[in-house]
This record gives C-alpha cells, structure tokens and sequence, in this order.
C-alpha cells in the first residue's frame, strides 16, 4: 500500500498495535543506550545495563541514569510523537507499545503507554518492587524508598531481566487481537518487537513498517523516511 492507502485501510481499523523503538527518539535526539559499540565513562552500555553492576556500584548506575534523565529532560517530543498522540487520543483500540523509556510520548500527550522496557522516571523499590514515579535529576544521596525505606534502583528491564508480566500480556493480547500492526523505528532486532509482529501476522494482521533504514520487520507495506516525517502523513488525526 501507498502512504495514502495505508492512512484509509488504518482509518477503517478498530484495532491498532502500534509499536514504537528507538528511531522515533533519536528524532528527538536521544540516543538509544542500547547499541553494543556504545560506552560511557569508558564502560560499555552492556556492562552498566545489569543487575550485577547496581548490586557492585549503585552510585555508578544511578549517575549513568540521572545523565540520561538529563538528555531527555532537555530534549522535546517530535512531530512524530505529537501526530501519534493526537490521532489516539481521537480514536478507540490502539494500543501503544514502547520500547522506549524516555517518556516523550507521555509529553507528547498519549493518553496511555505500555513500557516494556520500563521507565526512565520511575525507581523501584529493591526491597519489594513498588515501583513509584521520580522526575529527580540527580540524586545527592541515594535513592531510597518510602514503602520499606530500602535503596531502589532504575524501574528499567536490564540486560537479562524478563518484561514486566502485565505490560507484556496486554502487548501479546494487543497482537493477538490486532487488525494491523505499525511499527515505528524499531530495527526488529529487539525480539520482543519482531514476535509482536510475528503473532500479529499469523493472525494475518496488515504490518506497516516506518524506518528510515531498512529494518528485518517482516512488513506488508514499508515507508522509508524520517517518523517525524511520515507519520503525520499516515496518522492523520
Ligand atoms: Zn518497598
């Protein structure tokens, strides 16, 4: 289909997945802090995004993360972000997954998120794992929670750590159930993204794919281009 077609048939849906990666961030000026060249303070992202560096240096993690609160709290939601955010809060049965932890389609003014790779403004207790929201950029002292009064740490899924059981059913309920599918710069080497897709084909939902690079989601319809650029044109409210 072409973008205009594509805008029709998602018109004509009541049940939308849409899931969205790190490209509709990095629009924004975000980076992705996933990429396995990527370093800070000389360290790989790789060895900073574990349960085994927080338990050796909590400080280390928490700096890691309060720069990264950081970037984001200076950085705006896009044209892409805006446009997906006005077109659901106009319609019934679109379910937005994200990949991302900036919180931008939140400022965006989306009406709701699923974050299956957690929250970059909520801590969790170590203690008990309430999890409550913190927009704190820098932590003087270590975070501690009030439910036990315990360190937390970043309410992010780690390298080697499950997805949040709810946030993850409602996104494989949401595939199920799905008349079509959009994915928006994610390089379908997330796995959780590329099964998302693959339920959602079997169950013969139409996937329509927006990258500006080629991505190995397994799309019926593909459009090339910036999100901040496409998306506006697909979603129009
Ligand atoms: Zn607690």
């Amino acid at each position: 289909m072409n973008i205009s077609q594509a805008r029709r048939f998602l018109g004509m849906c009541d049940r939308i997945l849409v899931i969205t990666g790190a490209g509709i961030s990095s629009e924004s000026g975000i980076p992705t802090f996933r990429g396995a060249g990527e370093r800070w303070r000389d360290r790989h992202v790789s060895e900073l995004a574990t349960p085994a560096a927080f338990e050796e240096d909590p400080r280390l993690i928490w700096d890691w993360y309060s720069y990264r609160r950081e970037i984001v709290a200076r950085s705006e939601p896009n044209a892409a972000h805006i446009a997906l955010a006005n077109w659901a809060k106009g319609r019934t049965g679109v379910t937005l997954v994200t990949q991302n932890v900036d919180g931008l389609h939140e400022r965006a003014g989306h009406p709701e998120v699923a974050h299956i790779h957690g929250s970059l403004w909520h801590n969790r207790c170590t203690e008990c794992d309430k999890e409550r929201e913190d927009l704190a950029l820098l932590y003087p002292e270590l975070p501690r929670s009030p439910c036990c009064g315990a360190l937390e740490r970043p309410a992010i899924v780690w390298f080697g750590e499950r997805l949040p059981a709810k946030t993850r059913e409602q996104a494989l309920a949401a595939a199920m159930d799905a008349e079509a599918i959009v994915t928006i710069g994610t390089s379908g080497k997330v796995a959780t993204a590329a099964s998302l897709v693959r339920i959602g084909k079997l169950r013969h939902a139409e996937i329509f794919d927006v990258n500006p690079e080629h991505s190995c989601i397994e799309a019926n319809s593909r459009f090339a281009g910036l999100a901040g650029e496409i998306i506006p044109q697909l979603l129009a409210a």
